[in-house]
């Protein structure tokens, strides 16, 4: 998954924008200004316009931003952890660590976000409604249209969201439906997906044929949601299939065993000459005594300068190992491969109770596992 920028975080969650929302989010305060508001209130000045486009979009912005986190909030309430949110203007990709293990924990974090909208709808309709009847004409006219676009907006997310394809909330509750009925969360999964992929591919068409007609505004936004859902279908599916294959597998199971180690006393220049440049690994562990100390990458080399080679030794250039940096043999494999997403890592020294390094478990060794039991499914 791209990355985005970092915002802020809310309740545990860090929030994250992709890049493009920012594109988006000129379309919609454009679209707004131009074409929505003086319709809607016909003699305002342009300025006006441009206000309210911005305004309403900022608000959209926080509408879905509370969509999200009402998913995220019942999930961490069910004990599936979220950390972290990346916003979509039409939705947010919640980063589960987990998928949930039973269908009614699946429901109720789905229909949470579509709740969260009702209620905005409701309450921006009502405060229409005060605004309507206090005062009308002028500045206030504006405000007015403003909010009842937001009422409207929420109920087209509503709407949108409860389309019956993965991985939008109704594809979501599908599955959860789907999962009760037939036991099988690998099979209501690929059938959502399918649905959830069919659905963005119409409305692809759909967008090109608006296109095609001259409606080129409504055409664009038609394609761009489209092909964002058809590869956030691909993904989550993708992502569950994973799950799947590495169910029960533990890090014992396929971790690297005859591990190259690094002496810690040792100049960085001997390191680069006998270990980096024989081996071809990025990484090596780092051993004092017999014991892991840290790791040497690659990239902790090149930060020394090279005349500084000869005098720097490993312990002092090395990332040192801490508790929760390791792994351990019975750890299951998808635990450490979420441990290294989250961390931004990409392999870990496997060691025993006695703190002795066994073995070394890269992202790459599981990715190659994956690859190789899906060969021999015949897939
Ligand atoms: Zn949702």
């Amino acid at each position: 998954m791209r990355g985005g920028i970092r915002l802020f975080r809310v309740l545990g969650i860090t929030i994250s924008i992709d890049y493009t929302w920012f594109i988006v989010f000129f379309l919609f305060a454009w679209s707004l200004a131009y074409g929505y508001f003086p319709q809607k209130v016909p003699d305002l000045g342009v300025t006006a316009y441009l206000v309210m486009g911005a305004v309403a979009s900022l608000f959209l912005f926080i509408c879905v931003l509370i969509h999200e986190i009402a998913h995220s909030y019942t999930a961490n309430r069910l004990g599936l952890d979220v950390k972290e949110i990346t916003l979509f203007i039409f939705g947010g990709v919640a980063q589960l660590t987990r998928e949930p293990d039973t269908p009614g924990k699946e429901l109720k974090i789905a229909i949470a976000g579509p709740l969260a909208s009702g209620g905005l709808a409701v309450g921006f309709y009502l405060l229409k409604l005060l605004i309507d009847g206090m005062y009308t004409g002028g500045v206030v006219q504006g405000v007015s249209a403003v909010v009842g676009f937001l009422s409207t907006i929420n109920i087209v997310l509503i709407v949108f969201n409860m389309i019956p394809g993965f991985p939008l909330d109704g594809g979501r509750i599908m599955r959860a439906v789907w999962w009760a009925k037939t036991g099988s969360i690998r099979e209501a999964t690929r059938v959502a997906s399918i649905i959830g992929k069919g659905f963005a591919s119409l409305l692809i068409v759909f967008g090109f044929l608006q296109i095609i007609s001259g409606l080129f505004i409504q055409g664009l936004w038609a394609v761009l949601i489209g092909v964002f859902l058809q590869q956030a279908a691909e993904g989550s599916y993708r992502q569950l299939l994973m799950k799947i294959t590495l169910e029960g597998m533990k890090v014992s199971d396929i971790m690297t065993r005859n591990v190259v180690t690094v002496p810690a006393h040792i100049p960085l220049s001997t390191v680069v000459e006998r270990f980096f440049f024989n081996y071809h690994f990025v990484s090596f562990p780092v051993l004092r005594d017999g014991r892991l100390v840290g790791l040497l990458t690659l990239n902790d080399v090149r930060k020394v300068d090279k005349e500084r080679w000869h005098t720097t030794l490993v312990e002092e250039a090395m990332e040192r190992i801490s508790p929760d940096r390791v792994l351990h043999p019975e750890d299951s494999v998808l635990h450490a491969l979420t441990k290294m997403i989250e961390d931004g890592v990409g392999r870990y020294p496997v060691v025993d109770q006695n703190g002795e390094l066994v073995g070394i478990l890269s992202r790459r060794d599981i990715m190659k596992t994956m690859e190789f039991k899906a060969e021999l499914a015949g897939r």
